[in-house]
């Protein structure tokens, strides 16, 4: 069994808590390894070693801070396969998947080599009269990001490489599921010329995530995880004066007009709602067709797809659609709701309950399953389920649909699938929520855009990655100066507007 670590100042270091948590292989349900869970006093190592590397490295010019991404990102190429071996025996999900974790993290470094046009700041010539002033974009100091289990790649990425990019060190706390990734995404920063120190991961859970909210010296936290945990690390790590951003759980539709192509929509639904297990934050886990008749036809062409999934483990490669969930735990989780929603009378039209695979009989697969005939008021409908199971909400009109998905708490993603650009115009304009796809069932922003949601799913003012990440990670000083030959007057007592 392997013992994972800390990778604090260049080095992997025991952990020292004496607590410990299993990472599982959830293909076979087996413990692969532990990993160590950080207490305060490891906490404030790793901040010691990244406050004292960090003045040096924002002082390095940030064309060569750049040069680090670049180099990095060779690196995430050069070892892309391995990286996704390396998750999906953690995570579960398939291996092209895995890469695809990978590589939406790697588009963030590549945007971030843009680090020296992107941290320009603003110059006003003759301001007033002799007068200039300009600002500049500082880096914040030492920063800490606390990331979920299911894109232990790419969210890591999302968060650390704008924050180093900008002249920040930065401390990762990976979640506990998942930590090998994160550990080899360090030491490759590393390799790609990183000073020790400006990079650390430290693994826990509660403890570590408390630490770091605590902890004096580090500035900002960026999470991303579920909605309970957000909140309450946004209202702690705000009530101690930091500045935080957190992405929390969803819920996310599709609305299925009658003029739409069901071909189309019924792949879109399959790939977004079952991929990766359902483990995604932009999952679509609602399905509402506008009309009986579209909901009819649209259910004759989901049945067939969703009995013809194959669920499998990440080493049959690209055999598989999905993998297994987490944990135990999450598999527990999804087969009591679903059980609550046949006992609350929704229709189990594809049923995943028993479903066992030969051969990894303890391994944490769950079967596909679609419901129709959902009601707004069922569990299954009402909380994020995070499993290959899809809930079709039969509605009567556009408005019902769109009335619908904007009173639902969360607001992270949404799809419409319709021909008619006068109903895509009026959802993009009248929908609460932060990521609209028109067609398109997963709409993830590229790196150059920003990534959020609205209502539960987001709590703060910036979005991730994109130029909203250069914000986050750096304070704005603005300076106004005047050289002694442009001072005429004596003192001034009057606030007066410049001349
Ligand atoms: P989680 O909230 O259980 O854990 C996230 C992180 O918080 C982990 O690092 C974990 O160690 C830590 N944590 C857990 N319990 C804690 C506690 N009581 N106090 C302090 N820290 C704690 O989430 P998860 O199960 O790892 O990930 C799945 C969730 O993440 C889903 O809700 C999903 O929608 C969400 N998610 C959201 C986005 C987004 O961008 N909005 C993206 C990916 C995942």
């Amino acid at each position: 069994m392997q013992e994972l670590t800390h990778y604090i100042n260049g080095e992997h270091v025991k952990g020292t808590s004496g607590r410990f948590a299993d990472v599982f292989n959830p293909a076979t349900g087996e413990v692969q390894g532990r990993v160590p869970l950080a207490d305060a006093s490891e906490m404030d190592k790793a901040v010691a070693a990244a406050a004292a590397a960090q003045p040096a490295w924002a002082a390095v010019n940030p064309q060569r801070r750049a040069r680090v991404m670049m180099a990095f990102v060779g690196l995430l190429n050069r070892d892309m396969d391995k990286l996704a071996e390396a998750l999906s025996r953690e995570h579960g999900k398939t291996l092209p998947d895995a890469a695809g974790d990978v590589q939406r993290g790697l588009e963030v470094v590549e945007y971030c080599i843009g680090a020296p046009e992107l941290l320009k700041g603003d110059f006003t010539d003759s301001a007033g009269p002799g007068i200039d002033m300009y600002s500049m974009k500082q880096a914040l100091g030492v920063c800490a990001g606390i990331t979920p289990f299911n894109f232990p790649a790419m969210i890591p990425m999302w968060m650390f490489a704008p924050a180093i990019v900008c002249g920040n060190a930065f401390i990762l706390k990976p979640s506990e599921r998942d930590p090998s990734v994160p550990l080899m995404l360090a030491e490759l920063l590393e390799e790609a010329g990183l000073p020790k120190g400006i990079i650390q991961v430290v693994n826990g859970d509660k403890g570590a995530v408390d630490a770091i909210l605590d902890h004096p010296v580090i500035q900002s936290v960026g999470f991303v995880g579920s909605t309970p945990i957000a909140e309450y690390i946004y209202g702690r790590g705000c009530a101690n004066g930091k500045r935080v951003q957190c992405f929390g759980g969803a819920k996310n539709h599709m609305i299925i007009m009658p003029d739409a192509d069901l071909d189309q929509a019924a792949d879109a639904l399959i790939g977004a709602g079952y991929g990766a297990a359902g483990e995604r934050c932009m999952a679509i886990s609602v399905a509402l067709p506008v009309g009986e008749e579209t909901a009819d036809r649209l259910m004759d062409k989901l049945i067939p797809r969703v009995e013809a999934l194959k669920v499998g483990p990440y080493t049959s490669g690209n055999d598989v659609d999905y993998g297994p969930v987490v944990t135990a735990a999450a598999k527990e989780n999804i087969l009591k709701l679903v059980e609550s929603g046949v006992e609350q009378g929704a229709n189990l039209r594809v049923d995943g309950r028993g479903f066992s695979l030969q051969g990894y009989e303890d391994g944490f697969f769950v079967g596909p399953h679609l419901f129709d005939n959902v009601t707004p008021d069922m569990d299954i409908y009402k909380k994020e389920i995070f499993g290959p199971v899809l809930s079709t909400i039969r509605t009567g009109s556009y408005e019902e649909a769109l009335g619908l998905a904007m009173s639902h708490e969360y607001g992270n993603g949404i799809a419409l699938y319709t021909r008619d650009g006068d109903t895509a115009r009026d959802f993009a304009h009248r929908i609460n929520v932060g990521m609209i796809g028109i067609n398109v069932p997963i709409p993830v922003p590229l790196a150059y855009h920003t990534f959020g949601g609205w209502k539960k799913s987001a709590f703060g003012d910036l979005n991730q990655h994109g130029p909203d990440a250069f914000k986050f990670y750096t304070r704005t000083k603005t300076i106004t100066s005047r050289w002694p030959s442009g001072i005429k007057d004596g003192g001034e007592f009057n606030f007066k507007p410049m001349e």
